[in-house]
């Protein structure tokens, strides 16, 4: 059996763990950090929890006997991103990223990238005074220290304290539509989105809605991979490099769906 570690936590890592699971002569197992209390579990084997840093994620390769490691989290996630690139070396396992490609800027968009969730909170006042936060609950610390700007937060899960004094949350899990964003913008009086570029249809309704509006957009823009690692957009990517056969893969398709854990 040939053994395949996903590192999860998104919605293309269960879409590629309920693709390749039933598949003979593979054996699939799915890693995910933990951080919910009940997360929407994958197809297939599930472990949970860190490894310990890249010395425990080798350990864990090497015990299990991987022969392929897929890191499929979330393009935000970059300690783990760095932590399997480290390992897959030292331990000599192949390495490949699934990363859902970034949103793309069209007409009429007002974007205004930005390389940290710092950077968007120090340039927030400048741009307007009711912002929607799509960052994730995790991200809200960044946002302390704003001042003058009334904050709506939207997270699937109630963010901890210490919290911004000015702030709304909002206890919402995607995928979201365009007519539910519209509602959000006009009740809360949005006048300025804040996102990561987080890529994907489930949470791009957003966009569009600030497109409408002629609102400006403050996006942070990904930390880049680790370098090396070789990068492909979907589960029929990941299939083709790994030399399947596309025909014994039954749910291929892109996904539409987000991930429970996070609301960018
Ligand atoms: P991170 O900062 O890159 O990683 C922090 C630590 O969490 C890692 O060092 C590792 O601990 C552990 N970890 C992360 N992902 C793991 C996984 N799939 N399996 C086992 N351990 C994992 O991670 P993060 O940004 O907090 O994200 C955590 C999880 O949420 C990931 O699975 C990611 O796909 C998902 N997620 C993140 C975002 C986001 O915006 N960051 C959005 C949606 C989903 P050890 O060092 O102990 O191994």
């Amino acid at each position: 059996m040939r053994h395949i570690l996903i590192l999860g936590g998104t919605t293309e890592a269960r879409q590629l763990a309920a693709a390749l699971a039933p598949l003979p002569g593979l054996r699939v197992t799915s890693s995910l950090a933990g951080r919910v209390s009940a997360p929407r579990l994958p197809v297939g084997e599930v472990r949970v929890g860190g490894f310990g840093g890249p010395a425990g994620l080798a350990h864990w390769l090497r015990e299990h006997q991987v022969q392929t490691l897929i890191d499929a989290t979330h393009p935000f996630a970059r300690v783990i991103s760095r932590n399997a690139a480290e390992a897959a070396a030292a331990v000599h396992v192949p390495l490949l990223a699934l990363r859902r490609p970034s949103w793309v800027p069209v007409a009429g968009d007002r974007w205004h990238p930005v390389d940290s969730l710092e950077q968007a909170a120090a340039a927030l006042p400048g741009l307007g005074r009711r912002a929607l936060l799509t960052t994730g609950r995790l991200g809200l610390a960044a946002f302390a220290a704003v001042a003058g700007v009334h904050l709506v937060a939207r997270s699937v899960e109630q963010p901890d304290p210490p919290l911004p004094p000015d702030l709304t949350v909002l206890l919402a899990r995607g995928p979201f539509r365009l007519d539910g964003e519209r509602a959000v913008f006009r009740e809360h009086r949005i006048d300025v989105l804040v996102t990561k570029d987080s890529g994907g249809a489930a949470t791009a309704p957003k966009l569009a809605v600030a497109r409408e509006l002629g609102l400006p957009v403050l996006i942070v823009r990904r930390p880049e991979l680790p370098a090396g690692v070789p990068e492909v957009p979907d589960v029929a990517g990941v299939v083709g490099e790994l030399g399947l056969d596309p025909g014994n893969v039954s749910s291929i398709g892109p996904g539409g769906e987000q991930h429970p854990e996070w609301s960018t």
